[in-house]
């Protein structure tokens, strides 16, 4: 019998881990590393609940030091995956989970798949030089922003747990250690494909492949060419999310071929950002000085990124070389295409328009340049984007916001009112949906950095405040004006920070 200390806790539901079944060149089992004194920061119990985790055994303390790395969870078969990446399109052959590890899979009440992933757990075989932690910070913003994301109606993976360590970690100083329980349909990226395929590991490839397709899109396990179906379907998930990212004024900082979910899911909150006032060219994250992941530029690092996946596919789409590369270049081409449609939705959305009206080809293309227009408005006039948009309601709230030179507002008002009648938009239902379409509240960046200052002095109620003002976003509340403002000029938040 081992020591009741060393036994597997049961959290109340059962794994079945079949990326631990795939070839172990893909991964590396590693258990995490226990920690000094795991206490919960914060719990997600809708979450645990549509995992089929009873949250007050959760927040139990043998949970809690389940979550922090302590214990091992009943069922759980840890482990470290394997994956490769081009980082600010430099090729790097071997990343992987550095410090993060996959505790294993549950079914959730939806019957999808689900990993559970400690993210902070300690070194494995793919630290390099880390540490394998993270501080409290990344930790609570990952939480925080995940959780707003999925708010906002964005695909995300999930937090459903953060746990301080009891411990420090060095970075710039010394910071509050913390644990980050992270939920995701799959933690597969484009990196993961990248590994396997540029060792010209086939087995591994199609065993890769083939657990995506099962577990992620059994409707294209029937299609002629699967490897084809999965490269169109990544592709139209990442122009979807993109696009979605972009009509919220998200900035992702690192879209990394490692940090592109084939899932298309958000996933790896660095240092990600929701913009205030409006550039097409913002850029937050200190370490991108060449503004390659700046938020107008973020379809074409999806379009590059969705290439590389389609290099890694092409043994697995045809065994005639130029026949692979000729089918994988039609469809890589089609990427444009694909994200336009996406974002005029978004865009004409944003401005009162229903899917309908962009039906008709030359009515879209109007559209679609009252979109631009209106974007070349809030530039011009550094507006705040979110509070941009929800002003469109009526032309007394949009001329308080842009008080410059009225006229080209109001022949822009003009030009969509006239749209709107000519598209047949009835008034209530354009009020609608520039309503569900245009969030109130985003987690703006003062308001994040003032909360992760907040916690690493051990006060989690500006957190909890925040993570309440973000769960309803597209719900106007008086009582959450704080959070609606932008900030001052003191306020302001000028560059976003890995943190690793
Ligand atoms: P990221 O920038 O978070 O996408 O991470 C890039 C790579 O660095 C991944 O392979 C991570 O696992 C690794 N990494 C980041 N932080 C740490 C850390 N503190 N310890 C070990 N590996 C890390
Ligand atoms: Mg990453």
């Amino acid at each position: 019998m081992p020591e009741p200390s060393a036994m597997p806790i049961d959290l109340g539901a059962r794994f079945d881990n079949a990326y631990a079944r795939l070839p172990e060149q893909l991964f590396s089992r590693v258990e995490p590393t226990p920690v000094a004194r795991p206490s919960l920061l914060a719990l997600n119990r809708e979450l645990a609940v549509e995992l089929g985790l009873p949250p007050e055994r959760l927040a139990s303390d043998e949970a809690v030091a389940v979550l922090a790395g302590s214990r091992s969870a009943d069922g759980a078969e840890p482990l470290a995956m394997a994956y490769a990446g081009h980082q600010f399109g430099h090729w790097v052959p071997q990343l992987g989970d550095g410090r993060a590890i996959l505790l294993g899979e549950l079914v959730d009440s939806h019957g999808v798949r689900r990993e559970v992933q400690l993210k902070g757990a300690g070194r494995t075989p793919w630290s390099r030089g880390g540490d394998g932690r993270a501080g409290i910070g990344p930790v609570l913003r990952e939480y925080v922003l995940g959780e707003a994301m999925h708010a906002l109606g964005v695909p995300t993976t999930r937090a459903l747990a953060a746990v301080a360590t009891g411990e420090t970690v060095l970075r710039e100083r010394p910071l509050p250690g913390a644990v980050l329980t992270r939920v995701a349909r799959s933690h597969v990226r484009v990196g993961t494909f990248q590994y396997v395929a540029a060792r010209g590991d086939t087995e591994a490839l199609t065993a890769l492949m083939m657990h995506v397709l099962e577990h992620h899109y059994p409707a294209l396990l029937d299609a002629d060419r699967p490897a084809l179906a999965l490269l169109d379907a990544v592709m139209q998930r990442q122009a979807a999310l993109v696009a979605h990212w972009m009509s919220a004024g998200f900035i992702h900082g690192v879209m990394n071929t490692d940090n592109c979910s084939v899932l298309g899911d958000t996933i790896d909150y660095g240092p990600c950002a929701f913009m205030d006032d409006f550039a097409a060219d913002r850029v937050f994250s200190s370490i991108d000085v060449q503004a390659r992941y700046a938020w107008g530029n973020q379809p074409a690092m999806a379009h590059w990124n969705t290439a590389q996946l389609a290099q890694c596919l092409l043994p697995l789409i045809d065994a005639d070389k130029n026949t692979s590369l000729g089918l994988a270049q039609a469809s890589v081409d089609g990427f444009d295409a694909l994200f336009s449609t996406c974002w005029d939705a978004r865009l004409g959305a944003k401005l009162g328009f229903a899917a309908g009206a962009l039906e008709d080809p030359a009515q879209a293309e109007r559209i679609r340049t009252l979109g631009k227009d209106y974007l070349g408005l809030l530039q011009a006039n550094e507006a705040d984007f979110t509070q941009g948009f929800r002003a469109l309601r009526d032309i007394e709230t949009l001329r308080g916001l842009l008080d410059t030179d009225p006229a080209p507002l109001e022949a822009w008002w003009a030009t969509r009112e006239a749209l709107l009648e000519e598209t047949g938009t009835d008034r209530q239902a354009a009020q609608a949906t520039m309503r569900a379409n245009n969030p109130v509240r985003i987690p703006r960046n003062h308001q994040v950095e003032r909360m992760i200052e907040a916690a690493t002095e051990g006060d989690l109620e500006p957190m909890r405040a925040l993570q309440a003002a973000l769960a309803h976003p597209f719900d106007e509340d008086p009582a959450l004006a704080a959070y609606e403002r932008p900030p001052t000029p003191d306020e302001r938040v000028q560059q976003t920070f890995c943190g690793t």
